[in-house]
């Protein structure tokens, strides 16, 4: 993958449409991918943070969130020049599952936020098939694995918080049957409106 790295963090430089074509072959392909937000304050807090460092740069993709990411690529040269938001990548991820069939999960936000999110999402997309959805505030973590995998989910959406949501997925990626990760913030929470 095309990557710039920034302060000792991995940045990739992709397109909506580079990063859609590879994930979806990465479903195809039964292989995981993990997707991390990169922003200035991730990026500063990394810096005081080796175990946070290294949670971004072991991620699959490191999407720039934020102008302030573009600015530090453009004041070393560099070539990223696009910006990919979390909820954007987000909203296009769910747009593809819902034309190739492909089953997501939403796990994470208040109780009844992922459940409104999950409403609003097929009303937008009638193809959309959501998997399940369980709030972040679940407790027992095998409850969680056992209800994500049952479900057959392809893509799992953590709404969590940063770096919460990042250290989730990793600490249960090995033994969840799902493709694609994405940790997503406050997104669950912006779709439900
Ligand atoms: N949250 C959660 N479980 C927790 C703590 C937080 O599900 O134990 C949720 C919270 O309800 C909110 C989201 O995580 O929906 C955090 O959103 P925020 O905008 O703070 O995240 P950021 O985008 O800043 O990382």
């Amino acid at each position: 993958a095309n990557k710039e790295t920034i302060l000792n963090v991995d940045v990739s430089n992709e397109t909506y449409d580079s990063l859609i074509r590879q994930l979806f072959h990465h479903i195809k392909e039964k292989q995981q991918a993990f997707i991390v937000a990169v922003n200035p304050e991730k990026i500063m807090k990394a810096e005081q943070n080796p175990e946070l460092r290294d949670l971004i740069n072991t991620a699959d993709y490191q999407i720039p969130d934020g102008v302030g990411v573009l600015l530090a690529s453009k004041l070393k040269g560099g070539q990223i020049t696009n910006r990919i938001t979390g909820i954007d990548l987000m909203m296009e991820i769910i747009r593809e599952a819902a034309k190739q069939e492909k089953r997501i999960f939403l796990y994470g936000a208040k109780p009844g936020v992922a459940e409104a999110a999950k409403a609003q999402l097929i009303q937008d997309y009638p193809n959309l098939q959501v998997a399940g959805v369980l709030h972040g505030y679940t407790e027992a973590n095998e409850y969680i694995i056992d209800t994500i995998n049952q479900s057959q989910a392809d893509i799992l959406f953590v709404a969590m918080g940063s770096p919460r949501q990042e250290e989730w997925i990793r600490k249960n990626q090995s033994r969840l049957h799902v493709s694609v990760f994405q940790g997503v913030g406050g997104s669950f929470d912006v779709i439900a409106g």
